[in-house]
């Protein structure tokens, strides 16, 4: 059975056809298709919605299943934010820097035990036939009052996890706690029955 991945994020592509590779199945992502799929409005109230949009809207242009994720930030001080709007808290996709400056800026003045925070993926897997399912990993840590360490992305230099800060780890250090590493762990054995 041939796989189609709703993504052209380098990173996740390795990480997914590395799962896929181990399981003997075929993966094509968005970089391999000859036509450009269409963007869907990731417009979801919750992780699992966009998760779910992504792969459906995968699954329907290719007539392939499809897995898509969703990820993001949750800030109990913040209300859950920046959540669902993780990668574009700061206004502009994926600004990293001011995504990080902002949530600093949110946070000013906020004493440590008030901090607390955690990382949210989930993956969603949609077939042709309308079989679907989708799973989720978790990981809680706290927002640091500064960035340091050149390890991760996005959110990482102000993440504090209770194996270290994200930034400042191994790739497989933050595997092995990860909100995404545990996703995948599910997603590998919940892909299985399906095979
Ligand atoms: P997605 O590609 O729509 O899932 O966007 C997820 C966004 O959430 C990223 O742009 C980051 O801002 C944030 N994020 C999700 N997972 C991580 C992580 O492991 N480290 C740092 N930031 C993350």
């Amino acid at each position: 059975m041939k796989f189609f991945l709703a993504s052209k994020n380098a990173g996740k592509i390795r990480e997914f056809e590395r799962i896929f590779a181990s399981l003997g199945t075929e993966l094509v992502s968005e970089n391999d298709l000859d036509e450009k799929m269409p963007e869907p409005r990731e417009d979801g109230e919750t992780f699992t919605d966009n998760a779910l949009i992504k792969a459906r809207a995968g699954a329907a242009f290719t007539g392939l299943p499809t897995v898509a994720d969703d990820s993001g930030l949750c800030v109990d001080a913040l209300g859950g934010k920046p959540g669902v709007y993780s990668a574009r808290y700061a206004g502009e996709h994926g600004d990293d820097a001011a995504n990080n400056a902002k949530l600093l800026a949110e946070l000013d003045g906020v004493p440590v035990p008030e901090r607390t925070a955690h990382y949210v993926c989930v993956i969603a897997c949609v077939f042709p036939d309308g079989r679907e399912f989708t799973v989720s990993g978790f990981c809680k840590g706290r927002i640091d009052f500064f960035e340091s360490g050149k390890g991760g992305f996005g959110y990482d230099p102000l993440f504090i996890s209770p194996a270290g800060k994200f930034s400042e780890i191994t790739s497989e250090q933050k595997d092995a706690v990860s909100h995404r590493g545990k996703a995948i762990r599910s997603f590998t054995e919940e892909l299985k029955k399906y095979l």
